[in-house]
């Protein structure tokens, strides 16, 4: 994800090479370029204004003006704007003081959502956590099952509906879970809730009832990297629908554009706190916008 970005950058780049001044018909190419690649990799438009005006006003400015290398301070600078529209600082989950942490998952149909809750746990029994996966997805025909096979896979317990735990009820097994976790001693919880193939006002009331029954301490926003400018809606919607504090995204080991993945921070205001890159359940991790930027900037 983000080739076609980045050699587009680069060949912007490679045009002030050389140059000891940037003169105002430099700048205005190079911002011309940088908005044309970031719009073409799909990045949403209220985002590629800002991030173009940010870089023109840098770039005449001072700290380019001085700079030995005009050409290498602009890269700074677009680095920078690149952090900034990512979400600045890594997020780090944040623990409740009373155990156990509860964290909540939301999102579409096929996001990724189940396969990143396994993910998830493992990332936190190998951090020396001990967490528990409730299976309240109960719209998904299987979504139970493969959380049960995933979380067996990462070696972690999965809490799911059976007579007497709610089926049917996703509000009453989430509720369940919770409760689970508190007598059995896991100090996190993970509520994979369900999503349908678009946004819908019964899932997205289905996940505010469930949000109010187990009042999460973190509630993450799945979304696939791959679907392009819907993921912007779509985190709208959830935002506007149940309210979230951070984004996961799914799917970067994809090679589609990825632009619009990287306007959702931008646009809702909350950070993206992990990636998921492959089918295994360790291709994932924090979300480090820094890192990500060198990446693109390579
Ligand atoms: P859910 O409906 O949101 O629970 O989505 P799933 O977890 O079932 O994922 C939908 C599909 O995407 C499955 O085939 C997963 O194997 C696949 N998938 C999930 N995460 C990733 C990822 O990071 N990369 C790739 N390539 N596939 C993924």
């Amino acid at each position: 994800m983000f080739a076609t970005l980045s050699d587009r950058l680069a060949d912007t780049f490679k045009n002030l090479r050389g140059k000891g001044r940037l003169s105002e018909a430099d700048i205005d190419a190079t911002a011309r370029e940088i908005r044309i690649a970031l719009l073409e990799a799909d990045v949403a438009l209220p985002v590629v204004k800002v991030f173009v005006a940010a870089v023109k006003d840098r770039a005449r400015s001072e700290e380019v003006s001085a700079a030995l290398n005009p050409a290498q301070q602009v890269v700074k600078i677009v680095n920078d704007e690149l952090v900034t529209i990512l979400g600045g600082e890594t997020r780090r989950l944040r623990f409740a003081k009373n155990p156990p942490t509860v964290i909540m998952l939301a999102g579409l149909q096929g996001s990724g959502k189940t396969t990143l809750a396994a993910k998830l746990a493992l990332w936190l029994k190998e951090q020396g956590n001990s967490p528990l996966l409730v299976a309240a997805d109960l719209q998904r025909p299987n979504a139970v099952g493969q959380l049960q096979v995933n979380g067996e896979r990462a070696g972690v317990k999965v809490f799911a509906p059976e007579p007497g735990n709610g089926v049917g009820d996703p509000v009453a097994v989430a509720r369940a879970g919770v409760e689970e976790a508190r007598r059995t001693l896991h100090d996190v919880v993970i509520v994979d809730t369900a999503g349908r193939l678009g946004v819908d006002a019964e899932m997205m009331q289905q996940a505010a009832d469930i949000r109010d029954a187990v009042s999460p301490d973190e509630i993450l926003f799945v979304v696939d990297a791959m679907v392009g400018q819907d993921a912007v809606n779509t985190a709208q919607a959830f935002l506007d629908g149940v309210g979230y504090d951070g984004v996961v995204l799914t799917k970067l080991d994809g090679d589609a554009r990825g632009g619009a993945a990287l306007s959702i921070a931008s646009i809702t205001g909350r950070p993206v706190m992990f990636a998921s890159a492959g089918e295994k359940l360790t291709d994932f991790d924090l979300f480090h916008p820094d890192r990500m930027a060198s990446r693109i900037l390579d």
